[in-house]
């Protein structure tokens, strides 16, 4: 995916010219990002993150606390290869567009809210201020039997790190399928989507759920949706604006 920007098609000029009007006249912006604003750092979305060493299993196969339970070093090492990625990668401009944006309604006194299913903190390291991590941060870990906080520990090659406090196994600090929301990020997030009158998806597949409900939870509430993905998704049909492409490419022509 590339970051060049090259002339804007007449018919997609439209679409942005509509959504820049939508997001400056909006008293309260809600985002939600997935993996693939992220994509344009190098960080695989889930998709692609299941090719090479990889590619024989599903997520649900990896992040699951049944998948850590059955194989713990297998789930363990997915996601040390996840955060080498992650600790290397640097924010791209799709995520500095959302800073732009951000710091836009505060100076309008307009409310704004990002709500991320990224566990890679790139959204406060480009200097997004108000965000919402409903799914954890992998550069976390906490134990798996009583969720002690770790701040660090020693890598092995044949074995997974245990808590010092109770000797249980680290895990990354991340929502696994089947877990539960952090009940505050869950409801902050509930909040945004029906407060906002203007609801920007980016970059999510919106089939992973509590998540993909909060862009209809908008909708219900009367918002407009603006959509940035280069590939349609079950979002498509009922966004205002839906923007095919890159978000390192779409957003910036938002900002
Ligand atoms: P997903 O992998 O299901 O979907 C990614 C979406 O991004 C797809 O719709 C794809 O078309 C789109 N996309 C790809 N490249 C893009 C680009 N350059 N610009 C804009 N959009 C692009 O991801 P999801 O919807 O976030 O849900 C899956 C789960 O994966 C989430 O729970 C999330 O926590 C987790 N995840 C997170 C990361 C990360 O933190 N960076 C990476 C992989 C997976």
């Amino acid at each position: 995916m590339g970051t060049g920007t090259g002339p804007v098609p007449i018919s997609m000029a439209d679409d942005i010219a509509r959504a820049r009007e939508l997001l400056e006249h909006a008293t309260s912006v809600a985002v939600l990002t997935g993996a693939g604003i992220s994509a344009e750092s190098g960080i695989p979305t889930f998709r692609d993150a299941l090719t090479g060493l990889w590619e024989k299993f599903r997520p649900e196969e990896l992040a699951t606390p049944e998948a850590f339970e059955a194989n713990p070093k297998l789930v363990w090492d997915w996601y040390a290869w996840r955060r080498e990625k992650v600790v290397h990668a640097v924010p791209n401009a799709g995520h500095r567009a959302l800073v732009a944006i951000e710091r836009g309604c505060r100076e309008r006194e307009a409310d704004f809210t990002l709500v991320t299913q990224n566990v890679d903190g790139l959204h406060r390291a480009a200097g997004s201020r108000r965000v919402v991590e409903l799914h954890g941060n992998i550069r976390r870990v906490k134990c798996f039997d009583n969720h002690h906080a770790i701040e660090s520990w020693q890598e092995t090659a044949d074995e997974v790190p245990t808590c010092p406090r109770c000797g249980s196994l680290l895990r990354p600090d991340v929502v696994w399928f089947g877990e539960a929301l952090p009940p505050e990020a869950l409801a902050a997030a509930l909040a945004a989507a029906r407060t906002c009158d203007v609801f920007l998806c980016v970059g999510t597949s919106t089939v992973v759920e509590p998540a993909a409900s909060l862009p209809y939870i908008a909708l219900e509430g009367g918002a407009r949706v603006i959509e940035v993905n280069p590939q349609p998704t079950p979002l498509t049909g009922s966004a205002s604006v839906s923007l095919r492409g890159a978000a390192g490419e779409m957003l910036p022509l938002l900002a």
